[in-house]
Order: C-alpha cells, then sequence, then structure tokens
C-alpha cells in the first residue's frame, strides 16, 4: 500500500496539515506500505520555495521521513496529456465567467435557497458569444463534465458516503492562464504513482466525489483508491485551524520549546478513542496506531495539554537527546539531570543556566552582609554528595534565629541577584560548592 502527503507549499506546516500529515506517515508504517511526499504547487503564484523548504525542514525536525517524493510542478506535460484526452472525450469545456460574476451567480444560488452549483452557462455558449468573449480579451477556465451517477465510497473514518451527482458542482479543472488546478493534477499523479489510500481531512469529503468520477474519466479505477476522511482539529474557541493561524506553525511551537515527540503524541492522539499521553518512541506510536480509532467528531486543540505531554517528555529526556534540541553547548550532563525535572518547556534550560552558570554578580544589602558572613562559615564544605541544603539551612536557623523569609529572601539575593526565583535547594544543587561560594563572597565584597 502507498499512502500520500500533499501540501501546497503556500505557508508553514502547522498542526492542522502536520496531523493529516503524520497519521499518513503512521498508517504506511504501520502497515508496512510506502509513503509518498508530494508538493502540490501547480498554483505558481500563490507557491513559494521557501515553503517547500521550511517542509523538509520541519519534517527532518519532527524525526520523520518519507520514501519517495514527487512535485507536480515536474510533471505539467503528463497533466497536459489528460487534459487533452478529457477535452477530445467531451469531459471539459470552457468557460468565461469573470470571477465577480461567478460570485454573483453563487450569491443567488444561496439567497434562493439552493446549493451554488454552477449552471454550465459555459456549454451552451455559442460560437458568437465566446468570439465576444475572446474579442474583449476573456480568456478561458475549464470545467471538467459531472455525470448524475451516483458516487459511493466506504470510508476508513466515516463509513459508508454516498453523494448524489446532479448535487455535485462542475469543478474548475483549468485556470485561465492554462494551468491545471490541484483536483485533477492530484489524481492524475494518484494513478500514476500508485497511491493507494487516500487519507486527508473531511474538507476534501466533496473533492472525493468529484475526484472519483474524474478518476473514471481519465481511464483509472476508483476501486483502487480506499478513502478515510479526517474530522477537523478546531481552535480553543471553535475556531478553524487555518495556515494563517502563524503562532500554532511548528516552528513556532519549536521556538517556544517544544519537542517533536511531544508534538507527534498529542497529534497522533487527539480525536481518537486512545488516551493522550506522552509517547517516547516512533515505534510505539507506529504500534499503536488504527485508523478504526479515529472519531467523526471535531475535536479541539489544547495548547494545555501539549504542554502538560511536552512537560512529561522533558522530564525524562536522556543529556544526549537533550542537547539535540537545546542550544546550550556549555550544558554538561550534570546540569541537565538536575534541572530538567523542573522545566515546564525546553526554554526554560536558558534562564536555570543563567542563574545558576551566568555572569551574575550578586550584592547583598547592607544589613544583611553580616548573615551572609554567617552563612560561608557554616556551608558544609565539598564535595557535596548529596544537597547540603537542609543540613545548611537547619544550622542556619539554628544559630541565626532567622526562618521563613528573613532566612531566604537574603541568600536568594546574594546567590542570584534576584528577589524571586527557583526554590534555593534546587537551585544550590545546581551551582555546585564553587560557584556557591564565589556568589556569597562576591556578594559580602564592599
Ligand atoms: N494540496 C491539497 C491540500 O493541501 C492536498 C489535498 C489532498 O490530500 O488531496 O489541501
Amino acid at each position: 500500500m502507498k499512502v500520500r502527503f500533499a501540501p501546497s507549499p503556500t505557508g508553514y506546516l502547522h498542526v492542522g496539515n502536520c496531523r493529516t500529515a503524520l497519521i499518513n506517515w503512521l498508517y504506511a508504517r504501520h502497515n508496512k506500505g510506502r509513503f509518498l511526499m508530494r508538493l502540490d504547487d501547480t498554483d505558481l503564484e500563490r507557491s513559494e520555495k521557501k515553503y517547500a523548504e521550511a517542509l523538509s525542514e520541519d519534517w527532518a525536525w519532527l524525526g520523520l521521513d518519507f520514501d519517495e517524493f514527487e512535485k507536480q510542478s515536474n510533471r505539467l506535460h503528463r497533466y497536459e496529456e489528460v487534459i487533452q484526452k478529457l477535452k477530445k472525450d467531451g469531459r471539459l469545456y470552457a468557460c468565461y465567467e469573470t470571477p465577480e460574476e461567478l460570485k454573483y451567480k453563487r450569491k443567488v444560488c444561496l439567497n434562493a435557497g439552493k446549493p451554488p452549483i454552477y449552471d454550465r452557462e459555459g456549454l451552451n455558449l455559442t460560437e458568437e458569444k465566446i468570439n465576444a468573449y475572446e474579442a474583449e480579451g476573456r480568456k478561458p477556465h475549464w470545467r471538467f463534465l459531472l455525470t448524475n451517477d451516483a458516487v459511493d465510497w466506504d470510508d476508513l473514518v466515516r463509513g459508508p458516503v454516498h453523494f448524489d451527482g446532479e448535487k455535485l458542482s462542475d469543478p474548475i479543472l483549468i485556470r485561465e492562464d492554462g494551468s491545471p488546478v490541484y483536483t485533477i493534477a492530484s489524481v492524475v499523479d494518484d494513478i500514476d504513482l500508485d497511491v493507494t489510500h487516500i487519507i486527508r481531512g473531511e474538507d476534501h469529503v466533496a473533492n472525493t466525489a468529484i475526484q472519483l468520477q474524474l478518476i473514471k474519466a481519465v481511464g483509472g479505477d476508483p476501486k483502487k483508491f480506499t478513502f478515510a476522511h479526517l474530522a477537523l482539529i478546531a481552535g480553543s474557541e471553535g475556531e478553524g485551524l487555518s495556515k494563517r493561524f502563524g503562532s500554532l506553525s511548528l516552528r513556532e511551537l519549536r521556538k517556544d520549546g517544544i519537542l517533536p515527540m511531544a508534538l507527534i503524541s498529542y497529534l497522533a492522539k487527539i480525536g481518537t478513542s486512545d488516551a493522550i499521553q506522552p509517547y517516547y518512541t516512533l515505534d510505539s506510536v507506529v504500534t499503536s496506531f488504527d485508523i478504526h480509532k479515529f472519531a467523526r467528531a471535531t475535536s479541539k486543540f489544547s495548547m494545555d495539554q501539549l504542554l502538560l505531554i511536552n512537560k512529561k517528555i522533558i522530564h525524562g529526556l536522556s543529556y544526549e537527546a537533550a542537547i539535540e534540541h537545546i542550544d546550550l553547548p556549555e550544558m554538561d550532563a550534570e546540569f541537565w539531570q538536575t534541572v530538567r525535572a523542573n522545566l515546564d518547556s525546553l526554554n526554560d534550560v536558558h534562564n536555570w543556566w543563567n542563574i545558576c552558570r551566568g555572569d551574575v554578580k550578586p550584592v547583598a544589602l547592607k544589613e544583611d552582609k553580616d548573615f551572609i558572613k554567617q552563612a560561608i562559615e557554616l556551608l558544609p564544605n565539598g564535595p557535596w554528595t548529596e544537597n547540603p541544603w537542609d543540613t545548611w539551612s537547619d544550622k542556619l536557623k539554628k544559630e541565626t534565629g532567622r526562618k521563613g523569609k528573613t532566612l531566604f529572601k537574603p541568600l536568594r539575593q546574594a546567590l542570584t541577584g534576584q528577589e524571586h526565583g527557583p526554590e534555593l535547594k534546587i537551585l544550590i544543587g545546581l551551582m555546585g560548592l564553587k560557584i556557591v561560594k564565589e556568589r556569597l563572597y562576591t556578594a559580602i565584597e564592599e
């Protein structure tokens, strides 16, 4: 079997289309099939190289691969052949409406409470009318002539789906500039490249009905294809997740310190009957994958849930894995192992590093200097095999009579130069004896 993920390079990969891509990939790996990455880039005006490059980068960041790669812009000659055949068979007809005229027609239908089905004006144009349009400088776009045959398929997610042919609207297959639209290009590719399973969002259900007729018209066998239409995921307010939803692009999530396995764990399970939980390896996600577990209802994307999974994965992340994702070459394994349980996001590690190892020169308040001197004297000598905080703070309490805020605040100030921050016990464990001493001595310098 073979699946494909077919993004148009008109925006960055975001949680919505990344989920579709991931589910295709999981389907292929679970069933020992092949995964084709295909760029649907026939819309030359909107396609951009930077988005195609970003796609490869983001896919690699996720740790996912593909078995085949194809670009629709490389196959234009092939689409042209098929278009000629369709024209010869009378399945394509020229239309001359402007976008404004089409918009108006749609509106008239909708106002009359009817579905916006194209009225096939193009099919009935007289020679004179065509000549008049051409003389005006209009160029035709071309529509596919659908039949009234019903279209049925057994959807892996939605179950049996039925469309009446007469309720479908003849789709535009060729733009005014002569370029083929995705609808035809995709059908030709899916046939030529031996795709067997088409897994995509439910916004493509009506496309499937049209494309099944198109497959037949170009000489393919609709029975060779299995379809699965996934329910969409919506934003937390129920709004659609569009490509323009910038903050949910993979690039943003990566910048925000989300780990690939956290995103994969979440996107593989949202909208399924499985519990949403962290998965630590791709293999475990592949093994637990089952397309029949996907529900038909829309699910809401929850950033909080993603962050929680991310946190859990970070807490168990090995040093070797961590340094692949954190740009902090000075960080050693010991630091990572101590700090990881305190991180909410990967980026927090930079704050901890700055506080513990950064170039901080704290100064104690004048009235606290004697207290800090006592603290230095009572500091347990190294090497610290275990965290000395409990012994040290007990001694300090006894000797100075201080407790609570009056004990912690001056120490925190002297160690970090800040009023607030992570627990002192954890901090001194991360700093180690040498740095703790240095900071305390610096803090009491006159
Ligand atoms: N390029 C199409 C899109 O991004 C692909 C849809 C499909 O999977 O057929 O919507």
